[in-house]
């Protein structure tokens, strides 16, 4: 059992919802967006109870492939399938992204991190367009990753980002690996690791390195009331967005920021950082290995303080190996340090 990880957050949502008619803009996909959201965590959290939240998830053996479903605007996924693995390309623009998207992360999590997609096992990869009516979102539900088409006006169709495909099957890794709870520390590191990775998989598709890169989440899906902007950024959390029809970016940007049993999303503006500020000295790819390690070693309810004290271990021991610079483990010490978490 695991719980739904959506990509734009409640909050944002909500916010929309409540501002866009005194803004002029059609208030309604997201207030549509909002009331599905909410019953799918709903019943999340209902069956989740019933089944006594049980964090790991035992793998289902597969090859890795995908498979597209077009769920025909009804608010249901796998509704038909129009693309599967080796397939060529359909006539709707946003199935092949998908299938795009789950590609570049199921080759980023093998070919630079050595793991047999999301569970180390070949789990198919299924994959939903054009679920419900100008979906405001896209979301991973613990087994299919869903993408809305937007309403077009303040979001664009969700597989317009590899980020968004990439952060939301991070969440899928972490129910099969560390399992970290979804509240406080563990949940700001659950969210951190699906930017994390996600910003990997954007720049292994983008071609460039962690000094070239915007280190910036969503910016893509952001339709023309809203370009330039962005729902998270990772070198300066807590700058992605100030306008009327968002809000302001309430990101934590170090531990002077931290909200005690806040949101995880901004939360993990803390851990992002640190991660970007690893990745500029170490190199994007090296950076990931050491923070790929340190998931694999972390446990549900692990803190921020456990996370620097194994990634600093996990940089060592790759930096003996070769894998990394020798100074690796300074590195990740300092960046934590910086973002005041030790
Ligand atoms: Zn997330």
């Amino acid at each position: 059992m695991s719980h739904v990880c959506f990509y734009v957050p409640a909050h944002i949502i909500d916010h929309i919802a409540k501002n866009a008619r005194q803004l002029g803009l059609d208030p309604e996909p997201a207030q549509r967006t909002a009331v599905a959201d909410r019953a799918q965590r709903q019943s999340r959290n209902d069956s989740a109870a019933a089944a006594g939240f049980a964090a790991l998830t035992p793998p289902r053996p597969g090859k890795g492939d995908r498979q597209i479903f077009d769920d025909e605007n009804q608010w249901n996924v796998g509704v038909t399938l129009v693309r599967g693995e080796g397939d060529a390309a359909v006539a709707g623009a946003n199935a092949n992204a998908a299938y795009d998207g789950l590609g570049a992360t199921r080759d980023f999590y093998r070919d630079i991190l050595g793991r047999d997609s999301i569970d180390n096992a070949g789990l198919t990869l299924l994959g939903n367009v054009n679920y419900g009516v100008q979906y405001d979102n896209a979301f991973w539900d613990g087994t299919e990753m869903v993408f809305g088409n937007g309403d077009g006006v303040i979001f664009t169709d969700f597989t317009k980002d590899v980020d968004v495909c990439a952060h939301e099957l991070t969440h899928g890794v972490t129910q099969y690996t560390a399992g970290l709870y979804y509240t406080d520390q563990p949940g700001a590191m659950n969210e951190a690791f699906s930017d994390i990775f996600g910003s990997c998989v954007d720049q292994m598709v983008h071609k460039v390195d962690a000094g070239e890169h915007n280190w910036l989440i969503g910016e893509e899906v952001m339709a023309d009331q809203l370009y330039g902007e962005a729902i998270r950024s990772m070198a300066h959390p807590g700058t992605a967005y100030d306008n009327p029809v968002l809000g302001r970016d309430p990101q934590a940007a170090d531990m002077s920021g931290y909200v005690p049993g806040g949101d995880p999303h901004v939360n993990s503006g803390i851990i992002n950082r640190a991660f970007y500020l690893t990745a500029i000295e170490l190199g994007t790819f090296p950076a990931a290995r050491v923070w790929f390690n340190t998931l694999l070693n972390l446990w549900p309810n692990a803190q921020f303080a456990d996370c620097a004290y194994i990634c600093a271990e996990q940089a060592r021991i790759l930096a003996r190996d070769g894998k990394v610079g020798r100074n690796a483990a300074q590195t990740v010490r300092a960046a934590f340090h910086e973002v005041g978490v030790v």
